[in-house]
């Protein structure tokens, strides 16, 4: 192999990493360090021309391949044992059209390189939560974040596409070319393709009100509740989530994340949901979208995940009482659960213009177990299994989110995420794009005739 991989790193403008090489296990490295494999090489490609080289490379070494975006995909695709990477993480230029309100991302930007290309001009399109988050991982697969209920899911604004199929051949996609191909990256994953770039449309914004709210104590239950009831009744210039977790002494605390964007000085929503009971700090400001999108953290590469959970129709009491004594079922710090809202935006937006089957769900509801002893690997991943089957009888599709569902999901929950004539669709796509399910290490969509 290292012959080969001279040959390879002759015909590649990027780099090319073997095992041994510096480098090696910090390119390897996924977020979920639940994951950890020892790929053959990795081709850190600078541009569509080394993808289709990379493509070309793994087909004649018989190699699976893997795409690494920003890494954070929790089942750990991003890695394949003994395969190839199309490593993208040296595309992570951002142009921004300020006239246009066109932002083009390469393929490896992570969102902190978007916002603060996007922002110089005062423009966002509304993206994910944490910085080094993949921008094409996650608007493949939907997104979710600080302003959705404001402008949709962030597959909502994706416009364009330059996609390098597995057979080498650099594809554009938009409205008017492959308009077909355009539907389905909106939502369907790295099925089709690597997105060496994709075009978002931008929106004017720069400060919101926004920040944490932390709940703890005996009023916990009762702020979940008024998140819920406050969050689905809210304008769209509010968006909002919270994550359930435990405090130091291991009793239920709630972190509530509004974003506000509207013209009002003092909105109703914020002001109930900043007087719940159990507040204990109150974070929420006015500052720039940068400090939004900085007010969660999470450590890279650290902590073991496993994530499950489902988009729901509604949140019962019933069903919140059930979060909040699984919560502390485990006896120790479990991770926790993530409630997001899906009001406004993602119900405007035109159903027919994504793949995405779950704007119809109120929340998406996921159990995130995180934990660092690889001893205590089973006890967590049951945690979250048991979690999530407790939230099972208010699913909305019976399908998870595609962008937090771990490697084990069996293909009837990548089926129900879309709906079945929608997956039909995709498999159709699928056959024609890749035939031979080249991108299969992903939430797969298989080709009609594999
Ligand atoms: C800490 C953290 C925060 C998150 N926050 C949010 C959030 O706020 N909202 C939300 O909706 N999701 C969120 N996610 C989920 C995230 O969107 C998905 O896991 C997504 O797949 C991550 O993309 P990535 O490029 O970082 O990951 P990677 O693991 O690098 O890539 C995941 C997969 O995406 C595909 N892919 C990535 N880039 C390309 C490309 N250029 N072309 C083709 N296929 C590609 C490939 O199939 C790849 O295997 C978060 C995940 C984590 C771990």
């Amino acid at each position: 192999m290292s012959e080969s991989l001279n040959e390879l790193r002759r015909s590649l403008a990027g780099t090319v990493i073997g095992p041994g090489d510096p480098g090696y296990d910090s390119a390897r490295r996924c977020f979920n360090a639940l994951v950890d494999r020892r790929p053959a090489v990795i081709a850190q490609c600078a541009g569509a021309e080394d993808v289709a080289t990379a493509f070309e490379f793994a087909r004649s070494h018989e190699l699976e391949v893997a795409v690494r975006g920003g890494g954070h995909n929790p089942a750990g695709h991003c890695v394949s044992e003994d395969g190839l990477v199309i490593d993208l993480s040296r595309m992570r230029t951002v142009e921004v059209d300020g006239d246009a309100r066109i932002a083009r991302s390469g393929g490896g930007a992570t969102w902190l390189d978007f916002d603060s290309a996007t922002q110089a001009f005062g423009l966002v399109t509304p993206g994910g939560v944490i910085g080094s988050t993949g921008v094409c991982g996650l608007t493949l697969g939907g997104g979710i974040g600080h302003l959705t209920a404001q402008y949709g899911l962030t597959c909502d604004n994706l416009v364009g596409a330059e996609l390098v199929t597995p057979d080498g051949a650099v594809i554009r996609v938009g409205p008017e070319e492959n308009g077909d191909l355009l539907w389905a990256l909106r939502g369907g994953g790295g099925n089709f393709g690597v997105a060496t770039r994709l075009e978002f449309q931008l929106h004017p914004l720069d400060r919101v009100v926004g920040g944490l709210l932390t709940c703890a104590g005996e009023g916990v239950r009762d702020a979940l509740r008024r998140f819920r009831d406050v969050v689905a009744g809210s304008p769209r210039d509010l968006s909002c989530q919270a994550v359930l977790g435990v405090d130091e002494s291991l009793a239920p605390a709630l972190v509530v994340a509004p974003c506000y964007t509207g013209s009002s000085s003092d909105p109703e929503e914020l002001r109930m949901l900043r007087s719940a009971p159990g507040v204990l700090e109150d974070g929420v400001r006015a500052h720039s979208f940068i400090d939004q999108q900085n007010v969660y953290q999470s450590a890279y590469g650290e902590n073991r995940h496993y994530w499950k959970g489902h988009f729901v129709r509604e949140l019962p009491d019933e069903l919140l009482d059930e979060l909040l004594h699984r919560i502390t079922a485990l006896g120790r710090p479990p991770g926790g659960v993530l409630i997001e809202s899906l009001h406004g935006g993602p119900k405007d937006a035109d159903a027919t213009g994504a793949v995405v089957g779950f704007r119809g769900a109120a929340f998406n509801v996921s159990v995130m177990a995180t934990w660092q002893d690889a001893a205590l690997d089973e006890q967590h991943i049951a945690w979250a299994r048991e979690t999530a089957a407790a939230i099972e009888p208010w699913s909305f599709s019976g399908g998870g989110y595609v962008n937090y569902m771990q490697a084990d999901e069996p293909i009837e929950r990548v089926r129900a995420a879309f709906g079945a004539e929608a997956f039909e669709r995709l498999q159709a796509l699928k056959t024609t794009y890749d035939p031979s399910n080249v991108l299969r290490r992903n939430q797969n969509v298989p080709p009609l005739r594999e």
